[in-house]
């Protein structure tokens, strides 16, 4: 990872303003690759599909598909960014539960996957299979049933319904519907959910294999990964010491034991977004004011929870100082620009600080450039500093970019 010394930043704020991000986008592929190794280290057969969502720069969806991996979305705006970075539909699903019926005919018409949410999704697919007979349609069924994680999740068809059985007996009717993935995905990162994920979607393809003779290609996890973090990251994640390993170990295994000696083994698809984005950007922005409100320290920022999108833990900081006279303040409140007052980038702070300083966040690559809203400032540029100099990702925002869809 780049060293963010204060002259590098210094020649960035110059440039780009006070705040911005800063990719790394090496990181993010040999994360994609690490992830790879593990997993394949205990079933070969195994892929990642990048989950758009969680940070959809357009070089991130490139390096996905160079390695090999495929492209995971969940609206026909995500569909679009594959378009334009020319991947073959074939390498990607589409999972989510809405899509239109009119988008989700041009993507199966064009070799895409859609992964089935629910049974009127299946119905609409019927539909343009019946209107376009000489065409191969591939699906997946997303696959809902309990892991134990106390979540009742809303997402795919529950298993353990008659619908489930009644779409497999139309997939049987209908030649031209391929049944090409069984695909779960549970939102909690713990690892230790990760058998019964594995084991209930494995009961799931056996119950396909054996009752309707039907043998899908894949059989596709989801995410719901952790990736590298620093400890006190993890600790505020209640997730202990744990790997990578702990997730493969937990359910790539389990799909080596089941297959063993047997012949067209399925693909095992990943589905990994945080796990593979969360550590490849940092977001940086600057102290504007310290005031002191009864005692408490309040540390003003050009930036923004908003912009980390991390509530109520502290992310890895390093302060770069622009002086040697800041003051060492104790349990230090360090807040955002917005006029929210829960808008902290972190709290309770301890140690030296001035007005000035350069505030870098680590970890902000998931959930962040994606889910900051255009609340009170448009969006800071992201730079990509991966390649030994500074690549503009995404430049600033800037006033109409927000307000030309409105009248004035
Ligand atoms: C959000 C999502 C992912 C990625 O989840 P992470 O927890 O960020 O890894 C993968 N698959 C589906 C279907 C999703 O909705």
């Amino acid at each position: 990872m780049v060293s963010l010394t204060l002259d590098l930043l210094n020649d960035l704020n110059s440039k780009y303003g006070g705040s911005f991000y800063i990719l790394d986008s090496d990181i993010f592929r040999r994360n994609c690759e690490k992830l790879l190794e593990t997993f394949r280290s205990y079933y070969l057969k195994t892929n990642i599909a990048y989950s758009y969502k969680t940070n959809y720069i357009p070089k991130l969806g490139i390096i996905i598909d160079s390695i090999g991996g495929y492209a995971e979305v969940v609206s026909d705006m995500e569909l679009k960014i594959t378009k334009h970075l020319g991947i073959e539909p074939a390498r990607v699903i589409w999972n989510g539960p809405v899509k239109s019926k009119k988008v989700m005919e041009e993507f199966l018409l064009s070799g895409g996957i859609v992964n089935v949410d629910s049974r009127h999704e299946f119905s609409e697919i019927c539909e343009i299979a019946r209107h376009y007979k000489d065409r191969q349609i591939s699906i997946g069924l997303r696959c809902n049933y309990d892991i134990g994680d106390g979540v009742l999740s809303r997402f795919g068809i529950d298993v353990g319904a008659d619908e489930f059985d009644e779409i497999l007996n139309n997939i049987l009717l209908i030649d031209n519907i391929n049944l090409k993935s069984l695909q779960a995905h549970f939102a909690k990162r713990h690892y230790k959910y990760w058998p019964a994920k594995s084991e209930g979607l494995l009961s799931v393809y056996e119950r396909v294999t054996s009752k309707f003779g039907i043998y899908p290609e894949c059989i596709d996890l989801g995410g719901g990964l952790s990736g590298e973090m620093p400890r006190s990251l993890r600790e505020q994640f209640g997730l202990g010491d744990f790997s990578l390993d702990d997730y493969a170990s937990r359910s790539a295994l389990i799909f080596s034991d089941y297959f063993r000696g047997k012949k067209d083994k399925p693909w095992l698809f990943i589905e990994p977004g945080t796990a593979v984005a969360a550590d490849c950007m940092r977001y940086v922005c600057r102290v504007e004011a310290i005031k002191e409100i009864r005692g408490k320290t309040i540390i003003e920022t050009n930036g923004s929870q908003k912009n980390i999108s991390m509530g109520s833990i502290n992310p890895p900081l390093e302060v770069i100082p622009i002086s040697n006279n800041n003051l060492r303040f104790k349990n230090a409140d360090i807040a955002g620009y917005t006029c929210i007052e829960s808008d902290y980038l972190y709290r309770n702070y301890s140690g030296k600080i001035g007005v000035g300083d350069y505030l870098v966040f680590g970890n902000c690559g998931s959930y962040s450039v994606v889910m900051k809203p255009p609340f009170i400032f448009p969006n800071v540029p992201i730079l990509d500093l991966s390649a030994g100099k500074v690549e503009e990702i995404k430049r600033a925002e800037r006033f109409d970019d927000i307000f030309e869809t409105y009248n004035f």
